[in-house]
């Protein structure tokens, strides 16, 4: 088995495949890791579909102003805007790797309606969306010669210098150096090198007795980058989904399933929700009723049960023609019927359970962890998408389509000084070195001659800032003022030009 490789991905969902895909592309070796089958994950169980702008009459500042609201005022604006508009193109990404999507009699893409959403804008295949992408994303990655995939491989710690020792840290920081996983067939611990480990672990659904989330939903990313000293935010906001089949056995009742999901996609078609006096009690707690952002439903479902002291709600739409049902919701309507319940004749009775978590491992837009070499995407990380509370299908994958920039090869020791990159600061402007950039690797060691637009080897120190090391380029970080950085990209530093 290789053990060293430019990135070591955690996780076989959307977040970790995708990601892997983008990496593989850009010419990185990438392993895989994935702590039971490859398909075991939160993505191949989601039901209703994808949220993204795609309508005519929609448009991107109705998706935003939808997801600041559903996010009750904590959400990152900024932060919002940037994934919202990367939604189509995402999609087309998808549509690129061989994923069918529902349409309508017409070709176009038949778009559902979900909680908290203004306008119809969810791609769907069926009730089965999740399972579509998480093939045809496995497809693709064993199209790709660049990507080792191990199943039953499971992630247990991130190794960083600081752990490993003063020696480690001294000569580059503190950063990533790889993981240890263990072998779950072969009971043995192995370690894998790299310098960039992303975390695509998912959500901690399981931690609640019940839940949507399958059994590999513990959390375990955003244990490690706990106890890699990296901060998570948000935990406090998990999102309950509002409406769970309820079985008098409790979870499991749908075999596979450990809650099985009514998705709220049905809602978005018409279906109403029930007390047991039969009053459509929705619009008693918000004017969007029944397709209220979910964790008001879910109040509301738990209002109504405490109030009355029953086990659950009811969910009805009996007004749907079954044959119209069986077709849309093909998945959901099976999963009744194992149960003894007909969707287009029964109501259907529901509770909430723990389904998103919100918070997770702090990251910027890039997914970039405050360790350097420690990248989080998809569920486990938290990016200020979400705020308090998620927008319904409206998921934090952006990050695992590469707008995260290209992380280093690695070969992070410059050839030439034999340093490794490092950081540098004055007031609250950073710079980090980097043997990769494009300002680099191509001049190191050469003269400008005194025209040159980009730094070069042997710079000077400019007046104000700590020396870099010789050798390296500075390029921009996310931290620095931009403007005044390009101002000191565009003039070499020995000559001054
Ligand atoms: C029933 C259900 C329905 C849903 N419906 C929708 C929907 O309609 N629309 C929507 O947008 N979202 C939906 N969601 C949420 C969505 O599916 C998830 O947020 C999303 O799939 C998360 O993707 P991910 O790649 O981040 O994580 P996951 O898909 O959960 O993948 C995590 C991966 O990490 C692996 N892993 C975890 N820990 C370790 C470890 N220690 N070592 C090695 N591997 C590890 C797992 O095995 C898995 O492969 C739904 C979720 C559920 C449970």
């Amino acid at each position: 088995m290789k053990t060293a490789y430019d990135i070591v991905v955690i996780g076989s969902g959307i977040a970790g495949l995708s990601f892997a895909l983008k990496a593989a592309a850009a010419g990185r070796s990438v392993a895989i890791l994935t702590k039971k089958n490859r398909a075991d994950s939160n993505t191949n169980f989601a039901q209703g579909g994808l949220a993204a702008v795609m309508a005519a009459e929609d448009n991107f500042d109705n998706h935003v102003h939808d997801t600041l609201v559903a996010g009750d005022g904590l959400c990152d604006e900024q932060a919002v805007r940037e994934i919202v508009r990367d939604g189509p193109a995402r999609v087309r990404e998808l549509v690129a790797i061989g994923l069918e999507f529902s349409r309508d009699t017409h070709g176009q893409f038949d778009l559902g309606r979900e909680g908290g959403h203004s306008h119809r804008r969810i791609l769907h295949v069926k009730d089965m969306t999740g399972k579509a992408i998480e093939e045809a994303l496995l497809r693709a990655v064993a199209g790709s010669e660049r990507i080792d995939l191990f199943e039953h491989l499971f992630a247990i710690d991130v190794v960083t210098a600081a752990k490993v020792g003063a020696g480690a840290v001294a000569a580059g920081g503190n950063r990533v150096l790889g993981l240890h996983a263990l072998d779950v067939r072969e009971h043995r611990v192995v370690s894998l090198a790299a310098p960039v480990v992303m975390l695509a672990t998912g959500g901690a659904g399981q931690v609640y007795l019940y839940t949507t989330n399958p059994e590999i939903a513990t959390g375990d990313g955003i244990a490690m980058a706990y106890r890699a000293g990296v901060p998570v935010r948000n935990m406090e906001f998990i999102q309950f989904h509002p409406t769970t089949l309820y079985t008098a056995g409790g979870a499991g009742a749908v075999a596979g399933w450990p809650r099985f999901l009514i998705s709220e996609a049905v809602r978005g078609e018409g279906a109403i929700l029930r007390n047991f006096a039969g009053e459509a009690f929705m619009p008693r707690y918000h004017p969007q009723a029944d397709l209220a952002p979910r964790d008001i439903v879910a109040r509301a479902i738990d209002a109504e049960m405490k109030t009355s002291g029953t086990p659950h709600v009811w969910l009805d739409i009996r007004h749907k023609d079954e044959a119209w049902l069986r077709q849309r919701f093909p998945q959901i309507f099976a999963g009744c019927e194992k149960v003894g319940l007909n969707l287009a004749k029964d109501l259907v009775p529901v509770v909430p359970a723990a389904h998103y978590t919100c918070g997770g491992v702090a990251t910027d837009l890039r997914g970039a962890t405050e360790l350097p070499g420690l990248y989080a995407c998809g569920e486990v990380a938290c990016t200020g998408l979400h705020g308090a509370n998620r927008l319904a299908s409206t998921r934090c994958w952006r990050p695992s389509w590469w707008r995260i920039a290209p992380p280093p090869r690695s070969r992070t020791i410059c050839r030439r000084c034999r340093r490794r990159p490092r950081t540098y600061r004055r007031g609250r402007i950073s710079v980090a070195t980097t043997p990769t950039s494009a300002w680099c690797s191509p001049t190191a060691g050469r003269s400008c001659g005194g025209r040159c637009g980009i730094m070069w080897a042997s710079c000077a120190r400019p007046s104000g800032w700590s020396a870099p090391a010789p050798g390296w380029a500075i390029s921009p970080r996310r931290s620095m003022n931009t403007t005044g950085i390009f101002r000191w990209i565009r003039s070499c530093w020995s000559c001054a030009t």
